[in-house]
């Protein structure tokens, strides 16, 4: 078969090929690139392997362009890189890979093409294509690569037991793939992922982080975690999300399988949104629910404190998963602990001073709270999820009135504590941060309005109380 015509629309391929020509070595796109190119997916990494030094092809190409262009060489790996109208090249030289039983990283020799793509994870990620004069467009895809496009199949191309012992960090991509592309991963290669799911855990945390995050970006990422539960790959780094598997009952009273259910939540709030860190939410919203599991005999089932408990639990699996630390942590675990309050403030009863707690708690991340509610219902009964949706239509509307009128959502003290110590002459002191405590209660439970005159009226007020007088200057 040949692809002359898809490499056409970039200059790149016959640039990098008449290269290799005058340096007389073949050379071949190779891997994920061939791969998007049959798929139509967009792509901006190439990597070409060539049968000589990847170092030398690159320093070539760069040296071609008029302008210009700096080589990234990593010796050690014999890997070179450079950027050209941001596509980012990276050149190889092809390789012999070969594993022993006692360790875990392989021999590397210099090899032929062939050698270079037995090494390859899966079939469709083993496919070249010449770029020289002699073979520009010539697809060699020895294990039929291109079959299984078609057929949609993640498969190994030697034994999969093997090819997952030998580094099981493939298992993870091979979930990947399949979440990204729609792929099935093929029964053999599937079994073997069973066989050898507990061998991931000799793989870092940050290898496997970044192939679940690739996961948890797909389309339907409920796909890649049923793949991972099924296999097994999951238990080996997240045992509290397996945890929520399963269906308790006493008498004929059930509670729902909260696994289930966070999928369910996870694909609909990836419907409504591309951001990694609401997606995350989604999977740690019910995670403490086997935690504060309990049976009643008049109530049934409760987790009571779920999203408390759920809330202090984030910062331990985000460590020990290798995700940050930082304010995206901090994020995910305010939408954890607050995804039951939008609910509550249904009733007609509810307060202003409800509303604007909550707007003050959640702050900008209000619109991301309330997709995460929406996603949350999960009812098999249509009639039932339409209520509750109306039900958050009410709340939002009730949210953007108090908004409008209060201005809670990002608050900022209408007095700061400098104001409060030069009006008293205090020095920072437990009593400042007191008085500004007590005028944003008074302003969310509604006694002042959120404006300044009210707030320094109040904090007059207060100060007396307290027995300070004002300076007199
Ligand atoms: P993407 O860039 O979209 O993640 P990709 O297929 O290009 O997909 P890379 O990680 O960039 O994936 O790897 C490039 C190529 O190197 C793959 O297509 C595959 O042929 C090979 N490869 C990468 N990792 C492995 C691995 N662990 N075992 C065997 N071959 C691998
Ligand atoms: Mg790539």
């Amino acid at each position: 078969m040949n692809f002359k015509a898809n490499l056409d629309h970039l200059e790149i391929f016959k640039k990098v090929g008449s290269c290799a020509d005058q340096l007389g070595v073949d050379t071949y796109v190779v891997g994920g690139y061939v791969r998007d190119l049959i798929l139509k997916r967009e792509s901006k990494d190439i990597d070409f392997v060539c049968v000589g030094s990847g170092i030398a092809l690159a320093r070539h190409v760069a040296q071609s362009f008029d302008t210009h262009v700096p080589v990234s060489v990593f010796k050690n790996f014999g890997t070179a890189m450079l950027t050209i109208d941001g596509f980012e090249l990276e050149f190889v030289g092809a390789r012999k890979e070969s594993y022993r039983e006692d360790s875990r990283k392989p021999l590397v020799e210099d090899g032929t093409l062939k050698e270079d793509q037995d090494r390859r994870d899966f079939t469709i990620n083993a496919m070249a294509i010449g770029i020289n004069v002699h073979n520009y467009g010539e697809l060699i895809d020895p294990f039929d690569g291109l079959r299984d496009i078609k057929r949609k199949l993640i498969r190994t191309p030697k034994d999969p037991d093997i090819t997952f012992s030998d580094d099981p960090l493939r298992m993870m991509r091979a979930v990947r793939f399949a979440a990204q592309l729609k792929f099935d991963i093929e029964p053999s290669t599937f079994e073997g992922l069973m066989g050898n799911a507990e061998r991931l855990r000799i793989i870092s945390g940050e290898r496997i982080i970044d192939e679940l995050n690739k996961i948890i970006q797909s389309h339907t990422p409920s796909y890649g975690f049923k793949l991972l539960f099924v296999s097994k790959l999951l238990h080996q780094f997240f045992p509290e999300m397996v945890d929520l598997q399963g269906v308790d009952s006493v008498g004929d009273k059930s509670h729902k399988d909260n696994f289930y259910h966070t999928l369910q939540v996870l694909d609909n709030v990836s419907h409504m949104s591309d951001d990694l860190w609401l997606r995350w939410a989604a999977i740690m919203h019910d995670i403490a629910k086997p935690a504060t599991k309990r049976f009643n005999d008049k109530v049934g089932w409760t987790f009571h404190g779920h999203e408390d408990k759920g809330a202090k639990m984030t910062p331990g699996i985000f460590r020990r998963l290798k995700l940050p630390m930082d304010e995206r942590l901090k994020y995910v675990q305010k939408l954890v602990r607050l995804h039951l309050r939008p609910i509550a403030l249904v009733n007609d009863k509810v307060t202003d001073a409800a509303i604007r707690r909550l707007l003050y708690e959640a702050g900008d991340d209000i619109d991301d709270l309330m997709k995460l509610c929406r996603a949350d219902v999960t009812s098999k009964n249509n009639n039932k999820v339409k209520r509750f949706l109306a039900n958050f239509d009410k709340v939002e509307q009730k949210i953007q009135d108090v908004e409008e009128k209060d201005h809670v959502r990002n608050f900022q003290p209408p007095i700061s504590g400098e104001e409060i110590m030069d009006i008293f002459k205090l020095n920072p002191s437990k009593i400042v941060g007191e008085l500004k405590e007590e005028i944003k209660e008074a302003i969310l439970e509604g006694e002042i309005q959120n404006n300044k005159e009210e707030a320094i009226e109040l904090m007059y007020k207060l100060a007396s109380k307290k027995g300070l007088k004002p300076s007199e200057n």
